[in-house]
């Protein structure tokens, strides 16, 4: 970790010790009882039309016959209204707790799991600009990511592969608050970083924290699937809905 955002850390951590997000306990950022008690979503949906309820979260046949979405299929984990998740994924962010990576990918993990998803040649994690890595000191979805491939289907250990690279440093989307500005500045800002013959015709799972419009992903889809993969679905941990604004 960088040494700037190692100091950055102990003090937010002295100013504000870590206790469980949801019922305040001390020493954990979720405590046992809170992580047991975190309730899954039961149903996935569509991730274009985001109405119609659909098995394992793909697409359903409507939009998948328009053929607008890039994006296979998307699994959010839990509802984005859940009060220790919203929590959960600010911190992980903004207070540079790389330790909420652990709880926050077990919910990802667990809901894959019940969603039964069929597994990936590679697990994909939306890549920060350069610049906001520096800054942060980690990536919040490649920590998840990494999980991810270590936790899917153990002791097969799926391919972490970071596939993309963000070439533009744009707003952050949650800055943003029509649908459309936001499609518009992600646009083109995602490109691949590794060869194209090595993702050829392969099943990638992407990987985020949290979706907001789905734009980001639908880009990163997009760069997969222009280089060659042939099925590209997503994990966050939830999305948060907007398409009608
Ligand atoms: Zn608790
Ligand atoms: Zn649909």
């Amino acid at each position: 970790m960088h040494f700037f955002v190692k100091i950055k850390k102990i003090i937010l951590d002295t100013l504000f010790p870590v206790s469980c997000l949801s019922c305040g306990a001390p020493e954990h950022w979720v405590c046992e009882q809170c992580f047991a008690e975190t309730k899954m979503r039961e149903q996935q949906s569509c991730p274009w039309c985001e109405k119609i309820a659909t098995l394992k979260g793909k697409l359903c046949f409507f939009c998948k016959e328009q053929k607008k979405s890039r994006l296979d299929g998307l699994v959010a984990a839990v509802s984005y209204e859940n009060p220790f998740v919203k929590q959960a994924t600010y911190n992980l962010k903004y207070r540079f707790a790389s330790e909420l990576a652990s709880p926050l990918s077990e919910i990802l993990l667990k809901s894959l799991l019940e969603n039964d998803i069929s597994l990936p040649k590679y697990v994909v994690p939306v890549p920060l600009h350069r610049r906001r890595l520096r800054w942060r000191g980690f990536n919040q979805s490649q920590l998840l990511a990494e999980k991810i491939s270590a936790g899917l289907a153990p002791p097969v250990k799926i391919e972490m592969l970071d596939a993309l690279e963000r070439r533009k440093h744009k707003k952050p989307q949650m800055e943003i608050k029509k649908y459309r500005d936001r499609l518009d500045n992600v646009k083109g800002i995602f490109s691949l970083k590794t060869k194209p013959s090595k993702i050829k015709g392969a099943r990638i799972l992407l990987v985020d924290d949290i979706a907001t419009t789905g734009a980001t992903l639908q880009e990163c889809a997009g760069v997969l699937k222009e280089n060659g993969a042939r099925y590209v679905f997503a994990a966050v941990i939830a999305r948060q809905t907007m398409k009608q604004n």
